[in-house]
């Protein structure tokens, strides 16, 4: 059997006509976009074209997109830039509980410089109350920032809410939509918020290039000092490659988006079924209904979920066990322990994420091998005579 790639939420392939329109800005326009001859004019033309492409993904303008080194970066830049430039308004921050590490350790550095940060709860879901926004709110408050959906269980959660609260409090607020750019419609003023964060390489682009939506009028401390590329905003020589293919990507997944969403909302309702139905002492974790289309995290009671990702990986299986980035801790993920679950439920959680090149077939393949292979854990496992 050939491989079954199903952790589309760490990393996408970069797709072919992404490598395509990469492949010239390696070798004939290799220019600097700063060089003022026609070969660094040719690279700075592209640079723009790509940033009308990434903006049009999310309905913002030209000027209000920011390439960066990824999306850490851009939530980097979003909440250090805001806190810096704001130090004189105030200095609480409130976020959530189950936001991307690149959120969770910035607000960390920065409760270490003086912020006061709230990390509000989540309920069983995974859903930030927009109510327990507002009774954050304080007359110190500077900035929210809310994830629009959450990587490993793949909730949605309610922005355009929690943005009528944070404009009628006059308080800046930015999500992190890393996992929802290019998947699912944006649109920046529908959803009202003032900065949003993505990331290429989660949407067939390459890895290494992201960017900040940074609405119009807002002043951001800049993260890299140096030369006077992106406005100002952002210093050092542009990857135009990447940003030339990230723009290609936006540009797909404009096309392609809606359709792709519907196809893979059956694939992920097909797995989480088969599986409930063949695997007992199982649990969905995440939102049933509002969660992302690609999205499937399941807890199985007895039973450690790094055994469950390693056999999958003998089978030629690539799953994930909580999120990439915490897979090599043995920390239970914050963001299963924040819904509740105990630390055993957590451990023994399964992450398979699909894509852009997930078939049915792949999927049935799965549904035949998992009850298999839970079974047999099961059997092995200490923990699972507290069954009976
Ligand atoms: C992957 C991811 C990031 C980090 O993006 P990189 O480009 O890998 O730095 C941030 N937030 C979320 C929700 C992610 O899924």
């Amino acid at each position: 059997m050939k491989r079954i790639y199903l952790d589309y939420a760490a990393t996408t392939p970069t797709h072919p006509e992404v490598v395509k329109a990469m492949l010239p800005y390696f070798t004939e326009s290799f220019g600097n976009p700063s060089s003022i001859h026609a070969c660094g004019r040719e690279a700075q033309t592209a640079i723009e074209q790509a940033r009308t492409k990434v903006a049009d993904l999310i309905n913002a303008r030209h000027d209000e997109i920011v390439f960066t080194g990824g999306g850490s970066e851009a939530d980097n830049f979003a909440l250090e830039g805001v806190a810096f430039a704001n130090e004189s308004k105030g200095n609480h921050i409130i976020t959530s509980a189950i936001e991307h590490h690149a959120v969770i350790e910035t607000c960390r550095f920065l409760e270490k410089r003086g912020f006061n940060i709230t990390y509000l709860p989540v309920d069983g879901y995974g859903r930030v109350d927009p109510d327990d926004v507002q009774g954050a709110i304080t007359n110190q408050t500077i900035l929210v920032s809310v994830m629009h959906a959450n990587n490993e269980i793949g909730t949605i959660e309610p922005i355009r809410e929690i943005s009528r609260i944070t404009k009628e409090a006059g308080v800046l607020f930015h999500t992190d939509a890393v996992q929802t750019a290019g998947h699912l419609p944006i649109n920046v003023t529908e959803l009202g918020v003032d900065l949003l964060s993505m990331s290429a390489h989660k949407l067939y682009g390459p890895k290494g290039v992201g960017a900040l939506y940074i609405r119009k009028g807002i002043r951001l401390i800049p993260l890299i000092h140096g030369g006077e590329q992106e406005r100002g905003r952002r210093a050092s020589t542009e990857n135009v490659t990447g940003i030339v293919g990230f723009g290609r990507a936006a540009g797909i997944a404009r096309e392609e988006m809606a359709g792709e969403a519907q196809r893979l909302t059956a694939l992920r309702d097909k797995l989480i079924h088969g599986l409930q139905e063949q695997i007992g002492s199982l649990h969905l974790n995440g939102h049933p209904v509002n969660r992302l289309p690609n999205n499937v995290n399941v807890s199985f009671a007895f039973i450690e979920g790094e055994s469950i990702c390693l056999t999958l990986d003998q089978e030629n299986i690539c799953s994930s066990t909580g999120s990439a980035c915490s897979s090599a801790s043995q920390e239970p993920s914050h963001v299963l322990l924040a819904i509740g679950l105990s630390p055993e439920l957590a451990r023994g959680s399964l992450r398979l994420t699909l894509g852009k090149w997930t078939t049915e077939e792949e999927i049935s393949h799965v549904l035949k091998g998992l009850p298999r292979i839970i079974t047999k854990l099961r059997a092995i496992s200490p923990l699972s005579t507290r069954e009976e």
